[in-house]
């Protein structure tokens, strides 16, 4: 399915999206990826959506990504009887380890190491620090709080603790376990949560064997500190902003975005804006003006991708959500200013003949009436490449893996299909024209860039460009056809 824009959608799944229909219209509005977390819902949960994506990818045969999200060291409190509680200012508020459900007096608060770790005085943020509670007495089982800041408390929100430090592991045994489990199931990016040092990230690549592309959560201080350590040993990044803006003060967050993106696209790796992109649509049709501009800022940036949250998990708009993200999208990047923006930021260090060939692909498609660039990959890093440009031509990826095809709808401006192993170039110009053709990057009268690298299926060896007319007896008119 050809989108008429770059930038990428994620829409994370939930309660509110879990059928076949709705999935189906998600991808449909607009959805390129969609977010499995596994902080919420059981494996049996899990497969199902897993098994409706990869059927609506082989009906609409157009390859979908799945980011499976690990919880990863993240502290949550346990649920409710009544699903939810609202907690006023000045109100008590116990935590404790008793796994009961709770109530507007008390939850449970399955993390031994925090009460070790408490003192009174210290602020415990819960849901992205949207509430505030400050330990008034502690013991090695329970902490009395006193509410600061109000508001809705419910199953399993996020606990931040930003004043105490904390000796947790990079992966629990759930994500252990939950790691194991996505990766047998096949899932095309393991997200990692709350990153803090390139060996957490090396730890879990270990665990992963090569079945999904890694990606790692930025929301701690310590994984902007070691930012460019972290990016070289991960496959892409998230820029997880609920976290990041409880754990950092909430104005550093938009300085780091800006930076991230910028080393990601620098990096050729996909980078993923998230959290609160359109918060209000949880519950109203409508985004704010602010939430609008915000998608718009990302793009302008040049992301490869922005993501829904609750909007599309548990919200009442789900559809609405990607929908809206698509018109910000197509109307940013139709901007000339846009254009300029990412122009400007290409700051493209070239060293290998792979980079010298994308360069030159994107030069000539943009200096002459070429439609499209497309460009044979295996591993996918070629399509990176080029991504990495941010050509004004569209980008059709054709690889003969389908695991390199889901990965790559992470990718800004890239449309990864299905193509034949290859022999000769001469049937790789043909097929690319046919792809096009059919795609919707071309016609009859156009003319595409093709990238290979001969010989074939050696990862790494981009090394030929050819101009080709789509006309397909144009191509090689000089040759007999060989029954191609
Ligand atoms: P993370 O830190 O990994 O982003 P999160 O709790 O913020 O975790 P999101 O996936 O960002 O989770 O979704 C935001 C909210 O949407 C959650 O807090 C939860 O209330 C709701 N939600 C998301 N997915 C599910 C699900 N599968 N089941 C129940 N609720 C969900
Ligand atoms: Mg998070
Ligand atoms: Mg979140």
């Amino acid at each position: 399915m050809r989108r008429h824009r770059n930038v990428k959608i994620v829409a994370t799944l939930g309660p509110a999206s879990e059928d076949y229909k709705t999935i189906r219209a998600l991808h449909e509005a607009g959805a390129d990826v969609f977010r499995l977390n596994m902080s919420h819902g059981s494996h049996e949960s899990i497969a199902k959506k897993h098994k409706i994506i990869r059927q609506i990818e082989e009906e609409l045969d157009s390859p979908i990504a799945i980011l499976a999200d690990l919880q990863g060291p993240k502290l949550r409190v346990g649920t409710f009887a009544n699903e939810a509680e609202e907690l006023v200012p000045g109100a008590t508020f116990r935590l404790d380890l008793d796994e009961t459900p709770g109530d507007v007096t008390r939850t449970c608060l399955p993390h031994p190491e925090i009460f070790a770790a408490l003192e009174p005085g210290a602020s415990l943020l819960v849901n992205d620090g949207k509430i505030r509670l400050r330990v008034t007495a502690c013991g090695a089982d329970f902490a009395e709080t006193e509410v600061v800041i109000g508001g809705t408390i419910s199953n399993r929100k996020g606990v931040n603790v930003p004043d105490v430090m904390l000796p947790l592991a990079a992966l629990s045994d759930k994500d252990r376990a939950d790691l194991e489990f996505v990766c047998e199931l096949g899932v095309d990016w393991l997200a990692l949560s709350f990153v803090q040092r390139p060996s957490d990230v090396e730890e879990a690549r270990e665990l992963v064997k090569g079945r999904a592309a890694v990606l790692s959560k930025i929301e701690k201080p310590s994984a902007v500190e070691s930012f460019s350590d972290i990016l070289a040993v991960s496959d892409g990044i998230m820029v997880a902003r609920g976290d990041l803006g409880v754990e950092l003060p909430v104005q550093n967050v938009p300085p780091i975005q800006k930076r991230l993106v910028r080393q990601c696209r620098a990096a050729a790796k996909p980078v993923i804006v998230a959290t609160q992109m359109l918060e209000s649509m949880i519950e109203s049709p409508m985004p704010t003006r602010a939430e609008v501009s915000d998608v718009a800022t990302a793009i302008y940036e040049g992301s490869d991708a922005i993501m829904l949250s609750a909007e599309s998990a548990a919200g009442s708009y789900p559809i609405e959500a990607v929908t809206t993200m698509d018109n910000v999208a197509r109307e940013v990047e139709a901007d000339p200013t846009y254009r300029q923006v990412i122009m400007a930021s290409r700051r493209v260090e070239r060293t290998t003949v792979a980079e010298g060939i994308v360069s030159a692909a994107r030069e000539i498609a943009e200096a002459t009436d070429i439609t499209s660039i497309c460009c044979y990959t295996q591993s996918g890093t070629t399509a990176l490449l080029i991504a990495r440009e941010r050509p004004q031509v569209p980008i059709l990826a054709l690889s003969s893996l389908r695991t390199t095809a889901r990965r790559l709808a992470l990718s800004w401006g890239v449309d990864c299909v299905m193509s034949d192993e290859l022999g000769r170039f001469k049937h790789a110009v043909i097929g690319a024209a046919r792809a096009a053709r059919s795609h919707g990057y071309a016609t009859e009268d156009s003319q595409i860039v093709v990238t290979a690298g001969v010989p074939f299926n050696v990862p790494g060896t981009t090394n030929i460009l050819r101009v080709a007319p789509c006309q397909e007896s144009l191509i090689y008119p000089n040759e007999p056809d060989d029954g191609v």
